[in-house]
């Protein structure tokens, strides 16, 4: 079963250093997240695929890496200086900030409605750029990575002499001053973006469109989203932002937070080209490009066959990386039962959970938001055990838990259950894993045990592209399955009888099932299964 709340998430990213919150011996910084060891080989494995099915896989496409910073004027001609606003209304009685479309009127922090008049921040951060700080002499952050594929659009084709249709494939930092970041690595303030423009000859736009979205569906199947867990959002015309002639977003079903948007895939017409470029005059533009006094280009293809300068039209996948992250960590999630409690001892938590809810209910001090929260999620817990047992500690660790003194009893009693009958399990594809290989000897202080084990790693490791460890931190169990926790698909055991024949085990994260061959047969084994 995949995650149920995003906390399960957010603990897990915590516990086993996937996310660290930025600055965090400073007190962080809103909105702003550090990838840790395990984050960053998940993060880099999404990229990779992306990257391998876009660009390698296909016979269309180019890569390329733009700066962060770029000259201004792109952003007025991008249109992002005057339109990248978000509605922002100020609570009159709390002083807080929110952005007014998504509050319905009601000041989250203090449930007044005395609010302000929403008004547009533009969202684009702002530097300095040389040494005199003057009112010209600054740069955006940029706020999205397609501008620097527009402005290079000349550029490309130049130089790899490509034919209409192709496209140009872009992973990078994105950052937006959002007005409230939230919901963990959702909603943030620096990001990543993988996205494509794709350029295609006026009129065959529609029929690209679809096949994007098609293509787009594939990907995010082969990465362990499946189809009937994304729903396509055809976003009506009067939400469709200025560029847009269609945009279909794809939004994935988030633990807590619902369908929310994941990839957005949008028909941009000659919109962006035409606005990057001079002489618009002379270019029969569709859209209503802005007019540009300060380009040096005319960003069009010349077409062979009607001999003609055309403005390409643009379809836009962009998904991001941080989201698409925690959908991947979201449907792989588990926490299996993998023999069932007895009852006395399921009895004795569910006693200690309803006391808990009793006590949460009694409490005053909790504000009433925080009591139903726990409430509800607790009454969900109850009824669905014992296969709910290890969602008690994420209820523990909700706002508010850590006041209910009896929690600690409740702990008490569901911790030994917990580890003895359940193990949290990420069923991530292999090809996304953080870690491919974990290799144990079966006893840490044995000579024989260690060197075959390490020379085993270091022999699966060597000349391959995924990760490989050694461990022998723990008794093989517990290592199967923190192991399990990271979704590391394969554990090797060296034992005894491995130093007589050569051969080791292998266990299957999914099935726990082992199967013994010989050691020089594992790199083999690994990697032809993804
Ligand atoms: P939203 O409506 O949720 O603010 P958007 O429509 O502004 O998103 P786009 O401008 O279409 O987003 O950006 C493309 C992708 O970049 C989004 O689908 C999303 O995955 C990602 N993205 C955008 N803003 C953020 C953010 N603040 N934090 C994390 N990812 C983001």
């Amino acid at each position: 079963m995949p995650a149920t709340t995003l906390d399960q998430l957010v603990s897990l990213c915590k516990r086993r250093g996937f996310v660290f919150p930025s600055s965090e011996i400073y007190g962080g910084l809103q909105g702003v997240f550090d990838w840790g060891p395990l984050g960053v080989e998940l993060k880099n494995n999404i990229i990779s695929s992306w990257w391998r099915t876009n660009v390698y896989e296909r016979d269309d496409m180019e890569g390329l890496d733009a700066a962060i910073l770029m000259n201004r004027l792109t952003w007025r001609y991008s249109g992002h200086e005057e339109t990248f606003n978000d509605p922002l209304v100020d609570c009159r009685d709390c002083k807080s900030r929110w952005r007014a479309d998504h509050i319905r009127g009601r000041c989250p922090n203090c449930g007044s409605t005395n609010l302000t008049e929403p008004r547009p921040f533009n969202m684009m951060f702002k530097t300095a750029v040389g040494p005199v700080a003057d009112a010209d002499s600054f740069a955006y952050l940029r706020p999205e990575t397609a501008q620097g594929i527009f402005v290079n659009f000349g550029n490309v084709l130049a130089t790899s002499s490509r034919k209409l249709p192709f496209g140009i494939a872009q992973v990078g930092k994105a950052f937006r001053n959002e007005i409230n970041p939230r919901n963990f690595l959702f909603r943030v303030r620096e990001f990543e973006q993988m996205e494509i423009e794709y350029f295609v000859m006026p009129g065959t736009e529609d029929e690209w469109h679809q096949r994007w979205l098609e293509d787009r569906l594939a990907w995010w199947e082969s990465i362990g989203i499946p189809r009937a867990r994304i729903k396509i959002y055809d976003v009506p015309p009067d939400e469709l932002a200025h560029y847009s002639k269609r945009t279909f977003d794809l939004m994935y079903d988030y633990p807590t937070l619902g369908y929310e948007e994941v990839e957005g895939i949008a028909s941009r017409t000659d919109y962006d080209l035409g606005s990057h470029s001079r002489d618009q005059e002379t270019l029969n533009l569709t859209a209503r490009a802005n007019p540009n006094r300060d380009s040096t280009a005319r960003l069009t293809y010349y077409d062979p066959e009607s001999r003609r300068h055309i403005v390409p039209f643009v379809i836009e996948p962009s998904a991001g990386v941080g989201r698409c992250f925690l959908a991947v960590l979201a449907e792989a999630y588990d926490e299996q039962m993998v023999k069932a409690p007895p009852s006395e001892r399921v009895r004795a938590v569910a006693d200690a959970l309803e006391a808990f809810l009793k006590s949460v209910g009694r409490n005053e001090k909790l504000a009433s938001e925080t009591r139903d929260a726990l409430v509800e999620r607790g009454q969900a817990i109850l009824a669905g055990l014992p296969e709910t047992m290890p969602q008690i500690e994420t209820l523990l660790a909700m706002p508010g838990a850590d006041q209910i003194d009896i929690g600690k009893k409740l702990r008490g009693q569901a911790q030994g259950p917990i580890d003895e009958y359940f193990r949290t399990v990420l069923h991530l594809k292999p090809h996304l894993a953080p870690i491919r290989v974990a290799v144990f000897p079966l006893k840490r202080n044995h000579e024989g045990l260690v060197a075959m084990a390490r020379e085993l790693r270091a022999a699966i490791q060597s000349g391959s592209s995924f990760r490989t460890v050694y461990d022998d931190t723990g008794a093989i169990g517990k290592l199967y399955r923190r192991q399990d926790e990271i979704g590391t698909p394969y554990c090797v055991t060296v034992d005894f009888q491995s130093l007589e024949d050569g051969t080791v085990t292998v266990r299957d994260r999914d099935t726990m099932q082992q199967v013994r061959i010989p050691a020089s047969e594992v790199r083999a084994y690994v990697t032809g299964r993804g």
